[in-house]
């Protein structure tokens, strides 16, 4: 069994999705919300791919080979796709702290600047409890944050994304302060999130301008203040 991608044939198996094919041989497709740790959702379509035959581009993270099947990652037609996508991500959110979303903008010549007359998200940055900050102007709604809490890691639910279109977000239940859901400040919400809408702390002292005695002093008053509340 295999397929022909990018003009390359790679032996498969059927359990295989394209992406994982195009991994063997050394093909990099684009991905936001699919991550290794986590369960691949098909949801921000940065990884879409022309499959030879397939009416519509399909999504490489959750498409199982077939074989013979001839896909192309880089046509025009799936460049155009993605740059699309970037810049409607672009037009809402501030992706500055994004570097692979911001690499994959160059390499398909997304203009970043094109919607930027539309409506941007504007949330507060919730800053409630000593371990990470949550800004979700950077939120890009990939979704790997819910997934790593709940199922795919954590199990813990203290997130969910709440609203409707343009107005969904990540969120807690109840729109509750961190420290009065389930979450156990693990860390794996922040340490998978690609756009930086989460952070630690002492990353957003440090950029402060803090130095490391100074950031582990007063983190180390702020939990003593915050363990003593609960
Ligand atoms: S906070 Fe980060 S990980 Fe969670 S949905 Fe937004 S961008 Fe994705």
């Amino acid at each position: 069994m295999h397929v022909i991608i990018d003009g390359q044939r790679v032996p498969v198996s059927p359990e295989m999705t394209i992406l994982e094919a195009a991994e063997q041989v050394g093909i990099h497709i684009p991905r936001l919300c699919v991550h290794e740790s986590l369960t691949p959702q098909a949801l921000c379509r940065l990884c879409v791919v022309e499959w030879e035959g397939a009416r519509t581009l399909v999504p490489a993270c959750v498409a199982r080979v077939q074989d013979r099947a001839v896909i192309h990652t880089q046509s025009e037609r799936v460049r155009r796709a993605r740059r699309t996508i970037l810049e409607l991500l672009a037009s809402t959110v501030d992706l500055s702290e994004a570097p692979e979303l911001l690499a994959y903008a160059e390499e398909v010549g997304a203009d970043l600047e094109r919607f930027s007359d539309g409506e941007r998200l504007t949330f507060p940055v919730y800053d409630d409890n000593p371990f990470y900050v949550r800004d979700y102007n950077k939120c890009v709604l990939c979704g790997r944050c819910v997934q790593a809490c709940g199922d795919d890691m954590q199990f813990t639910y203290a997130l969910t994304i709440s609203g409707r279109g343009f107005h969904s977000r990540v969120d807690t239940f109840y729109h509750l302060p961190m420290p009065q859901t389930t979450c156990v400040f693990c860390g794996n919400c922040v340490a998978v999130c690609p756009t930086g809408a989460l952070k630690a702390k002492e990353e957003l002292l440090l950029e402060e301008g803090l130095s490391p005695e100074a950031i582990w002093q007063r983190k180390r008053e702020e939990k003593r203040a915050w363990y003593k509340e609960r």
